[in-house]
């Protein structure tokens, strides 16, 4: 693990949120002020209840920061507002004019060193609905949990690798390592972006909260009536407290006094890590045109997982890495620079060393070496499929956990993550005043929720 400070965090956040002071009496501390935990703390804060946030990063957002670079922002962590009409961060959007944009359908498709052909795109699309009906239907099946990838039928040829491998990209893992009861089924319309970044939007949020950022807890005591959490040499007493901080920590990093009981601890082990960063691409004479398109670059010996072109019509790209390519550059201690230099070998195979005389690579994430995250999102592998429930209900009524880690139909996204922060911070509050309204405790199970679904994948149309 290095110790210098992630890529991702060199950069100033493009807004910075007014925070208000924490309370002298907070009843609740929330540890984490990403997705869940802005949203507990708002959920919170709305009903009343005094509430502290403890952030160890000198900034909020946790994994969605939006950076400026080169006088335009640029999401360095989550970046699409995915799964539309159950995502509460898109409701919450609208209603608040925030300006969302409908992300486009159709991408581009790039075969060895010319695009695509129209009958090599549906040959792709034709894949892309065999494979995912296959997944949806078999993940329904009985029996015991197995790998995703055991459900893709055999016969897809070069088309079907192609698929798998997009599909290892969103999931974090590749589909050997990821449940297939816990896979979702696949709708790629209904994700949206928004202008200004996703990471400035949750930071809007976050104004006027009572944030303490620069804070990492240290421990969390929850043996006596109430909790005491601890960050360095500050402790702070309250009678519950909400856990936002990602699986992967917690998982590398005991806080807990006593020891969670085993059902907790083991949810928390059994997840592992998804990997998925972005360099970011400068490169103003890209081949692809059209605003916000992915690109599947296919053949060749330096096939890439995926390209978002042309954020928000500028001349910035993300270029994503998946687990694999992650793994391989880790065992050779490649870095960014490393990293750097695998992209630039990735494109210069499919559009030649000459279209990339005006490429700059500004910026690359580091999600997996960064102490406060250790990875994208947490990932369900093989037989873990009940990981995310088990971590719904509260130790003791008074340890809640949030996050992106919890949410069964939007898992890995910010939109689960905020909506379980949501969840947990009116519990808690319900908690509090002794109410068990059951409608509200309907809706935070979630009993009366659309079947919801996780979006990334190219539409290949061609060009
Ligand atoms: C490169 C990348 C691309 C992604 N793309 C998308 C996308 O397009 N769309 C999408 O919806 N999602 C995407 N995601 C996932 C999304 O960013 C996360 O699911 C979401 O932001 C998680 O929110 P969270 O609140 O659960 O966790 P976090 O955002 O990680 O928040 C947890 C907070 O806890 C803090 N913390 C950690 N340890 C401590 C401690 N000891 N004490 C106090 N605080 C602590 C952290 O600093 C952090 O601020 C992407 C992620 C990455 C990395």
């Amino acid at each position: 693990m290095r110790t210098s400070r992630p890529e991702h965090e060199r950069w100033r956040p493009s807004i910075a949120p007014r925070l208000a002071p924490l309370p002298d009496d907070p009843e609740v501390i929330v540890v984490g002020a990403g997705a869940a935990g802005i949203a507990a703390a708002r959920a919170l804060t709305a009903r009343g209840v005094r509430v502290a946030v403890l952030e160890a990063r000198d900034r909020v957002g946790g994994r969605l920061v939006t950076v400026s670079l080169r006088g335009h922002a640029v999401d360095l962590g989550g970046h699409w507002l995915h799964a539309g009409p159950i995502n509460p961060l898109v409701r919450l959007g609208t209603a608040r004019g925030e300006p969302l944009r409908v992300a486009a359908q159709d991408s581009h498709l790039w075969v060895g060193r010319r695009h695509g052909r129209p009958a090599e795109a549906a040959a792709l699309g034709r894949a892309f609905a065999i494979a995912d009906r296959a997944m949806s239907t078999q993940a329904t099946w009985p029996g015991p949990d197995r790998a995703a990838a055991t459900a893709l039928p055999p016969g897809l040829g070069p088309w079907g690798r192609r698929v798998e491998r997009v599909h290892g990209l969103v999931s974090g893992q590749g589909l050997d390592r990821v449940s297939l009861q816990d896979f979702p089924s696949m709708e790629y319309g209904d994700n949206c972006f928004i202008a200004g970044g996703y990471g400035g939007y949750l930071a809007r949020l976050a104004q006027g909260l009572p944030v303490a950022l620069g804070t990492p807890v240290t421990g969390i005591d929850w043996g006596g009536p109430g909790v005491r959490v601890c960050a360095g040499s500050r402790s702070f007493a309250a009678r519950a407290v909400i856990v936002t901080v990602p699986t992967m920590v917690l998982r590398a990093t005991p806080l807990f006094t006593p020891a969670l009981p085993p059902e907790v601890e083991g949810a928390i082990r059994g997840f592992t890590t998804g990997i998925y960063e972005h360099a970011v691409l400068h490169w103003p004479s890209c081949p692809f045109r059209g605003a916000d398109r992915l690109a599947s670059l296919v053949g060749g010996r330096d096939a890439s997982p995926g390209l978002l072109t042309r954020i928000d019509g500028t001349p910035f790209h993300f270029f994503e890495l998946d687990a694999p390519m992650a793994a391989a550059l880790d065992a050779r201690r490649a870095g960014p620079d490393g990293v750097r230099r695998l992209v630039r070998t990735t494109l210069a195979a499919h559009f030649g060393a000459r279209a990339l005389h005006d490429l700059s690579i500004p910026a690359v994430s580091d999600w997996r070496h960064d102490p406060f995250a250790r990875g994208s999102w947490a990932v369900v592998p093989p037989g873990h499929a009940g990981a995310r429930a088990a971590l719904q209900a509260p130790v003791a009524d008074r340890v809640w956990f949030a996050g992106e880690a919890l949410s069964r139909l939007q898992w890995g996204t910010a939109g689960g993550a905020y909506e379980e922060g949501q969840r947990a911070g009116e519990a808690v509050a319900d908690s509090l005043s002794g109410c068990r309204c059951p409608e509200r405790r309907r809706r935070r199970e979630g009993t009366d929720r659309p079947a919801g679904r996780r979006a990334l994948r190219p539409q290949p149309s061609g060009r």
